[in-house]
C-alpha cells in the first residue's frame, strides 16, 4: 500500500492541518510504458494555495477528496518503458505521497551535473528558473540595475538576489526577521529591508534613495506599493508571485499605482513554465553557477510524509530559508 495527502475540505483564508488528510491508497500494476516510483523529495509551494480554491487558473484545481499533487523527486522501483530502469532518479509531479505509478512520458530523469538530486527541485528546478527566467528575461535587468527583491531569504528570493549579484546589479532585498536579514546579506544583497520593523515604504526609500530600475516581485500588496512609489524612469517589475494576498480575502490598496504612467514602469505578469523550451539554457548556465558556487542552494528540510502539510503550512509563517523541502 502507498500512502498520499488527500484534500479533506477547502480553506477559507489560511489553511490547517484539517484540510488535508493522509490515506493509504492501493497501487494499480505497472502497465506498459509505466513506472512505479518511491519518493525520495517532495516540493511544497506557496501555489499549491491557489489550487486549493476551485477557482480556475493555469493550474486546475485539487479536488475534495483526491490526492494532492506536486514536484518530486523519486527512484523507480519497478520499470516497464524503455530507457528508465530501477535506481534511476525522476523528477515528476506525484508529490504529496510515497509512492506512485506514473506514465513515463510524465517523468523525467535528472539532467546529469554532478549536484545532489534535491537541488531539482529547488536551484536547479522550478524555483531557479523562476528566477533566472523572472530577473533576467521578464525583468530584462541588467548590470548597474538596482534590483528589489520581496521575500529575498525565500527559495526564489535568494536565488534572485544570488544570480543579479552575480551579474552586476546593485540589489536590495526584503524579508520578514533579523535571522533572515543577515541570511540575505550574507547572500550577498547591498541592502536588507526587515518588512516586519515598519512600513515597507519608508525602509525601502531609505536602503534605495535613488530609486529602483527592476522590482522582482513574490509578495504584491505593501512591497509592491512601496516598489510603484520609489520605480525609476522605465523600471520593469517582473511580478512573479503575490503570497501576501493568497490568504487574505481583503484586495489589496495601492496608492502608487499611477506612477505606472509617469515613470513608464513595464509591468510582466510570468508563469515559470512559459520557459520549458528553454530548460537547457538554464541547466547549462545555472548549473555553472551552483557547481561554481556563485550560487548556494539554501534549503529547508523536513522529514516524513506526515510533516509534508506542515512544511506547506510554514511558507505562509515564513518558516523557511531557501526552498522548503520534505525529504522521505
Ligand atoms: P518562499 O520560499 O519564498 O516561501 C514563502 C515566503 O514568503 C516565506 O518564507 C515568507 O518569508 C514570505 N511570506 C509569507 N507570507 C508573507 C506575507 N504575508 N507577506 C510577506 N511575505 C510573506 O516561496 P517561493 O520562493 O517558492 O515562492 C515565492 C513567490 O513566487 C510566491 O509568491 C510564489 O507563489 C511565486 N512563484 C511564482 C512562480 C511563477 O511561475 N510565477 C513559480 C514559483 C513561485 P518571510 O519570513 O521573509 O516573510
Amino acid at each position: 500500500m502507498a500512502r498520499a495527502w488527500h484534500l479533506k475540505s477547502r480553506p477559507n483564508g489560511m489553511p490547517t492541518s484539517d484540510n488535508f488528510e493522509l490515506k493509504e491508497t492501493s497501487l494499480p500494476p505497472v502497465g506498459d510504458g509505466q513506472v512505479r516510483i518511491r519518493n525520495r523529495w517532495l516540493s511544497v509551494d506557496p501555489y499549491m494555495r491557489g489550487r486549493m480554491n476551485d477557482v480556475k487558473s493555469y493550474v486546475p484545481p485539487f479536488q475534495v477528496g483526491e490526492p494532492l499533487e506536486g514536484g518530486a523527486i523519486g527512484e523507480i522501483v519497478e520499470g516497464k518503458a524503455d530507457g528508465f530502469n530501477p535506481g534511476d532518479l525522476v523528477l515528476h509531479m506525484g508529490g504529496w505521497r510515497d509512492e506512485t505509478v506514473a506514465s513515463a512520458r510524465a517523468v523525467n530523469k535528472l539532467p546529469n551535473l554532478g549536484v545532489d538530486p534535491q537541488k531539482f527541485l529547488g536551484v536547479l528546478g522550478v524555483t531557479g528558473a523562476t528566477a533566472y527566467f523572472g530577473l533576467l528575461d521578464v525583468a530584462s535587468a541588467k548590470q548597474g540595475d538596482v534590483v528589489f527583491v520581496s521575500a529575498a531569504a525565500g527559495a526564489v528570493g535568494s536565488v534572485v538576489v544570488q544570480l543579479a549579484k552575480a551579474r552586476g546589479m546593485t540589489v536590495v532585498g526584503s524579508a520578514g526577521g533579523r535571522e533572515k536579514c543577515d541570511l540575505v546579506r550574507s547572500l550577498g544583497a547591498d541592502q536588507v529591508v526587515d518588512y516586519r520593523e515598519g512600513p515597507i515604504l519608508k525602509s525601502l526609500a531609505a536602503a534605495a534613495p535613488e530609486g529602483i530600475d527592476v522590482y522582482f516581485d513574490n509578495v504584491g500588496g505593501d512591497h509592491l506599493d512601496a516598489a510603484f512609489a520609489l520605480a525609476r524612469n522605465n523600471a520593469r517589475f517582473a511580478i512573479c508571485g503575490m503570497i501576501a494576498g493568497y490568504n487574505d480575502p481583503k484586495p489589496a490598496e495601492f496608492r502608487f499605482i499611477m506612477r505606472v504612467i509617469a515613470a513608464r514602469i513595464r509591468l510582466q505578469g510570468f508563469i515559470v513554465f512559459d520557459f520549458q523550451s528553454r530548460m537547457d539554457e538554464f541547466y547549462r548556465e545555472m548549473g555553472q553557477l551552483v557547481t561554481s558556487g556563485a550560487v548556494h542552494a539554501q534549503e529547508t528540510v523536513v522529514d516524513g510524509l506526515e510533516s509534508t502539510p506542515d512544511a506547506f503550512l510554514g511558507l505562509f509563517q515564513g518558516a523557511n530559508t531557501g526552498k522548503m523541502l520534505v525529504r522521505l
